[in-house]
């Protein structure tokens, strides 16, 4: 439970007065407000402020949050049941009807609303009040029996599948076989005699399945549908989606009890959903879609194809022109763009909803350079109004088309720009299962059109198409927070879940073809095209990044081994490398041959003459760092990985000498694999990572530290000696002492001496380490005597902190997160608590001993918003990330700024 959370509970419990479980709005004001989202949630806060501000909308009542926990907690108050109806009670006299009585009922809708927007992943009850007298008196005042038995029978569907947990298939079942009796093929040409039909098939259906009659008492059905809200709070796609957005388990939602409208009174009634601005490129227009003559879950959940907004200005150009008036004064009010819900009953508009839209990474960019332009928000206002993670947008691939024969399959809407080329999938448990065993690389979900139940599928997915479904369907709003492509309604394709087909333009694809994906333009096109990284050049982004890098204090390096690396890095900003792990260098294959004739060297002497092959080679990659980085700083790590990793795999070899000796037992290639598999077995370690590595590798060997500083003192001399200005800063793998930092140290300035002496030039360096096992951070300030710069492997710090495995935590890593151990992957978020802690406490340490030191962090948490701002916290001079993930850095280093400040003075540097 969060701490606000906490205070505001136990405030309540603490208080004189009982605790306010119901929050009324309607009648042009309302008991809350929208800044109550921890109690309302987002959606009851935002009518309780809509209504305030006289917009249009059907009054209600909210259930509080707290109810929720009580519920979770086995201890709902019996407060809340009077609280609910005496509400009820003042929205039936504000309505002059009753719950589902009378002549005129009244009908109310159930919906969930948690503090931060869950689209989709919790229950929904419509209709709520009809039982089979009420169905009469509204079929007889709407003078529509059809949408009266329409409605009565979706409430029967909706109420059996969310409360009573029948089987919402058995519904369907029954459904579709009416309207295959009726011979219709849309559901609205059914017909009163047929949906009465359906009707008794329902009830006799819950009567089988839950040996009760649904309930007739609109206030049991009001009790129900509340409770079963509250348990849609711990379904399993409510979880998922929790767990991905990291939001509290415990914050649980409200429940919003509102009278129903209804879009499906016929011709002149509707409903819609939009957004003030394009919620994908950020454009300023008004954007949306609506249905005649439907209600709102047909809209979002793409069943039915929805229109253009720009439509109903024809339509029904009075509500169109009051709708676009309400919305832009919503967003005026708001300060941020909207995303609304609206029905029109019977020509008059109702709003339901407006809240502020969620948006691609360079819609949200262009926003907020817009609204500053507009004068709604300051700069620093628009630099928090952009998810550091969505940055990522701008930097998302492109399909590469010039000089390709491309065959569109199908066009489709541009649900969520960038592009996707992947194997296909047709269901969220295929995508989870082919990216577990790893036999896609990259996958694409292809579905008629996708329901919350997908969102694992999603996830794992690059790219997502649908056959059905607008801009708001689900697919379309997911993805796009998720930063990935989707294609939505590409209504040529024809999906066949069943068969695992796609069938478009006379062909039919399997799951594992290959097909290429255009986010951006909503096209799909056949096979395999390549991608084009982006390029970070568009002007809002470049305008949006200047105002960002002047508030930030942290500076901002990148994870680089190579020069083209180091290029791509400078292009996306970086001041600097963080880490060059040159280990990455001999991989290459020129250089593997040499690396293992060093490794099987018996002798010092046959080591340095392996050695003295790869100088050369190691030299020309530092020329180019050097090159590329000018004169900003570059930290090369000397040899780091157990020596096994460049051998072959001692199973492969076994396998190739039983092979041989079977087949050319004489082979003299057999004379070089024994002695090979020798080697690879005399360096098996039990846990490589725990053994010969890092700096143990400088000191067993100190012939590989030796070469390695010549080569980078040679390249940086060479620089120097060209004109250029390079800042070498030479860095000691895992260190844990201090003995051990000086025996490398030495090494180090010796070899660098040597060099200078040889070519007459110097260069300035810097001998530093990492700061990544335990031993290390606690005896940092010893450590600091030696070493000039400190940079934290957080990927190793957090694995020796927790005793973890980074490669094999995958294997547990799931049901940790199912129990509400892990809130997030430690190698992804740095645990503040534990490891962060260590690297705080070492910050304290080393500045003490060397008040100038350099303090900087390249594990993997380098380019995570959080822990960019935990590294801002403690003061750190930078942190290091890849290169994709330096736009993300910069940002939240700023935002990690602008929070300081407007938090007051209280900053220390550790
Ligand atoms: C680290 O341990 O955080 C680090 C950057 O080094 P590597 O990932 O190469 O072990
Ligand atoms: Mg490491």
């Amino acid at each position: 439970m969060t701490q606000g959370v906490l205070e505001q509970a136990s405030a309540e419990k603490a208080g004189s007065t009982a605790t306010k479980y119901v929050y009324f709005f309607g009648g042009g004001k309302a008991d809350g407000d929208g800044k109550m989202k921890d109690v309302l949630g987002g959606k009851g806060a935002g009518l309780a402020e809509m209504t305030n501000a006289g917009l249009p909308v059907p009054p209600g009542f909210t259930i509080q949050t707290e109810s929720c926990r009580e519920y979770m907690r086995g201890a709902l108050s019996p407060a809340v049941d009077g609280q609910m109806y005496a509400a009820l009670d003042k929205l039936e006299k504000l309505q002059g009807q009753k719950l589902g009585a009378g002549d005129n009922p009244l009908l109310v809708s159930v919906r969930s609303g948690a503090k931060f927007s869950m689209p989709g992943m919790m229950d929904t009850i419509l209709n709520l009040g009809l039982n089979d007298q009420a169905v009469e008196a509204l079929a007889k005042r709407s003078n529509n029996p059809r949408f009266a038995y329409d409605s009565y029978r979706r409430l029967i569907q909706m109420y059996g599948d969310v409360v009573l947990d029948v089987p919402k298939k058995s519904f369907e079942h029954i459904f579709d076989g009416v309207k295959k009796k009726m011979k219709v093929k849309f559901d609205y040409e059914l017909q009163p005699a047929a949906l009465k039909e359906i009707i008794a098939e329902y009830k006799k259906l819950v009567k089988k399945e839950t040996g009760k009659d649904f309930p007739q008492d609109p206030k049991e059905q009001l009790v129900g549908a509340r409770d079963a809200v509250f348990r849609s709070w711990m379904n399993e796609r409510a979880k998922t989606y929790r767990r991905i957005n990291r939001i509290d388990d415990w914050l649980g939602t409200a429940v919003n009890v509102q009278a129903m409208v209804f879009g499906n009174l016929g011709e002149t009634s509707g409903t819609g959903v939009g957004f003030t601005r394009n919620p994908a490129t950020g454009e300023k227009m008004f954007f949306g879609e609506y249905l005649m003559n439907a209600q709102g879950e047909d809209v979002v959940s793409g069943v039915r194809t929805p229109l253009p907004i720009s439509e109903l200005e024809r339509v029904m150009p009075d509500c169109y022109q009051q709708l676009k008036g309400i919305t832009s004064r919503m967003e005026k009010h708001y300060r941020d763009m909207q995303d609304f819900e609206f029905t029109i009953q019977d020509g008059k508009l109702y709003m339901l909803q407006t809240r502020n839209g969620k948006r691609t990474g360079l819609a949200a960019v262009r926003v907020a350079i817009d609204m500053v332009k507009e004068g709604l928000i300051s700069q620093e206002e628009a630099i928090h109004r952009v998810e550091p993670n969505q940055l990522y947008d701008f930097l998302v691939p492109r399909l590469v088309e010039k000089g390709e024969k491309i065959e569109v399959l199908a066009t489709g809407l541009p649900a969520s720009p960038g592009a996707a080329v992947g194997q296909i999938v047709f269901t969220a448990e295929d995508a989870v299962k082919h990216h577990g065993n790893g036999s896609y690389p990259v996958i694409i979900l292809v579905r008629g059109e996708t329901t919350p139940e997908d969102i694992a599928g999603m996830e794992v997915a690059a790219g997502i198409l649908t056959s059905r479904g607008g801009m708001t369907s689900h697919a379309a709003v997911v993805t796009r927070g998720m930063g990935k492509c989707c294609v939505a309604g590409a209504g040529d394709c024809t999906v066949d879940e069943a068969k695992k087909e796609l069938r478009v333009k006379g062909k039919t694809f399997k799951q594992g073809d290959w097909i290429s994906l255009d986010g951006t333009t909503g096209r799909v096109i056949n096979g395999k095209l390549k991608t084009l990284d982006a390029q970070p050049d568009d002007p809002d982004l470049v305008k949006f990044m200047a105002w960002v890098d002047p508030v930030r204090r942290l500076k901002i390096r990148a994870n680089a081994d190579i020069p083209r690396d180091a290029k791509l890095a400078r292009q996306f900003g970086a001041e600097g490398i963080g880490l060059c792990r040159t280990e990455h260098m001999f991989f290459a294959e020129d250089r593997i041959e040499h690396m293992r004739t060093m490794i099987l060297s018996d002798s010092e002497k046959e080591r340095r003459a392996a050695l003295k092959k790869l100088l050369p080679m190691q030299r020309a990659d530092f020329a180019g760092l050097f090159k590329s980085m000018e004169s900003l700083p570059v930290t090369i790590r000397l040899l780091d990985p157990p020596l096994h990793e460049f051998l072959p795999k001692r199973e492969d070899l076994l396998v190739e000498i039983a092979r041989l000796e079977e087949s050319k037992p004489r082979s003299p290639k057999l004379k070089e694999l024994r002695p090979l598999l020798a080697r690879v077995e005399e360096l098996h370690e039990q846990n490589p990572m725990l053994g010969l590595r890092g700096c143990r590798l400088g000191i067993a060997f100190p012939e590989i530290t030796e070469m390695q500083v010549r080569a980078i003192i040679e390249a940086a001399v060479a620089a120097k000696v060209k004109g250029g200005d390079p800042h070498v800063e030479i860095m000691i793998p895992l260190i844990g002492s201090i003995e051990e930092m000086r025996n490398q140290a030495v090494i180090v300035r010796r070899v660098a001496d040597e060099v200078f002496k040889e070519k007459g030039s110097k260069v300035d360096y810097m001998v530093g380490t990492m700061i990544e096992l335990p031993r290390a951070a606690l005896t940092a300030d010893q450590i600091a005597e030696e070493a000039e710069f400190f940079s934290f492997g957080t990927n190793d710090l957090t694995q020796t902190t927790f005793g973890i495995s980074r490669d094999d935590i995958n294997h547990f890593l799931p049901a940790y997160m199912k129990a509400g151990i892990f809130k997030q992957d430690p190698f992804a978020t740095l645990d503040q608590a534990g490891v962060g802690q260590l690297v705080q406490m070492a910050v304290g340490k080393g500045r003490k001993t060397r008040p100038s030191i350099k303090l900087g962090i390249c594990g993997e948490h380098g380019g995570d918003p959080e822990s960019v701002k935990f590294c801002h916290k403690i003061g750190l001079t930078y942190v290091s990330c890849s290169p994709f993930r330096l736009l993300t850095a910069r940002l939240a280093a700023a935002q990690a700024a602008l929070e300081e400040k407007m938090a007051g003075p209280a900053h220390t540097n550790a």
